[in-house]
């Protein structure tokens, strides 16, 4: 395994353990300067009522000025909310969809398609959240029918991984992180795999507040770059953006965007007060301050 590095780092959950920030080139390459960054919300099961939605998606829409870092912006909200967060962000941002099942109609009570989303301008779905994963029982099997879905209909999907607290601790980060690549990716042919992003997301700091360490988050990215390599090509996996989700917030946020291969940032939290995730999606970038 490649991840000495963990071992030296324990979790943290301050900023203060940020410190001494590690200055990595963001990019030798050209196709690594194309990896646009992405910084996207998750607002799970919030917030409770229409209106909250509207004003919140407002408020984080008139945070994206024109000093603002050239970035895509995303914000994954509940069904019932996606139109008006639409009307509300006027074009500013992408709004894209929590989920969707694999199957196009039928007896599926409750569920929603791929169709349904697009019919309504959805591009970005998620796919692969642990929340799904471990509380609805979505498997790698089911994970990978809903990439290969959003495939088919043209769409863009944003698949999570990341391994558990017993198997970070294990030195598993790495193991995990290529089986969930392997399962979900199959059959997602290389021509696609420009409309696929991939959110490492440790599950032990998803809404704890224990943020990976720059290092931690970067090596583990490194790594799955260098696993997606191996299922493609170097360019391939030069060209795909690489987030990080798991208690981001503004006080976090700079110097993750300054690792090499952190393309992004999946946020939930601090997603739903717009003024964090304003200062978020206004992110300084550490590298230009060198
Ligand atoms: C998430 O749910 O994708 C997430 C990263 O949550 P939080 O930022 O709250 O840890």
């Amino acid at each position: 395994m490649k991840f000495q590095i963990l071992s030296l780092i324990a979790l943290v959950g301050s900023t203060s353990a940020f410190a001494p920030f590690v200055r990595f080139e963001r990019s030798q390459s050209a196709l690594c300067a194309a990896r646009k960054p992405f910084i996207s919300g998750n607002w799970k099961l919030n917030p409770q009522t229409k209106e909250e939605a509207v004003q919140l998606a407002s408020e984080i829409a008139a945070s994206i000025n024109p000093s603002s870092p050239d970035a895509d912006v995303a914000l994954f909200v509940p069904y019932v909310f996606i139109e008006a967060a639409m009307e509300a962000v006027g074009g500013k941002l992408q709004v894209g969809a929590e989920g969707v099942v694999p199957e196009m109609k039928g007896a599926f009570t409750g569920a929603v398609s791929a169709s349904m989303l697009k019919s309504v301008g959805v591009q970005w779905t998620l796919a692969g959240h642990s929340e799904r994963r471990v509380i609805f029982g979505e498997t790698d099997e089911y994970i990978n029918g809903q990439v290969l879905k959003l495939m088919e209909m043209g769409m863009s999907c944003m698949l999570c991984i990341g391994e558990s607290e017993s198997e970070f601790e294990q030195n598993l980060a790495g193991a995990v992180c290529a089986v969930q690549l392997k399962k979900g990716l199959a059959g997602v042919p290389k021509e696609s795999m420009d409309r696929i992003c991939i959110a490492y997301e440790p599950v032990w700091a998803i809404g704890t507040g224990k943020v990976a360490t720059p290092e931690i988050a970067q090596a583990v990215h490194a790594e799955c770059r260098r696993i997606l390599a191996a299922m493609y090509d170097q360019e391939t996996a030069d060209s795909v953006r690489i987030l990080y989700g798991g208690s981001v917030t503004p006080e976090s946020v700079d110097v993750l965007m300054a690792q090499p291969d952190i393309d992004g940032a999946l946020v939930g939290g601090a997603s739903l007060d717009s003024s964090k995730f304003g200062r978020i999606i206004n992110y300084e970038s550490v590298l230009e301050k060198v």
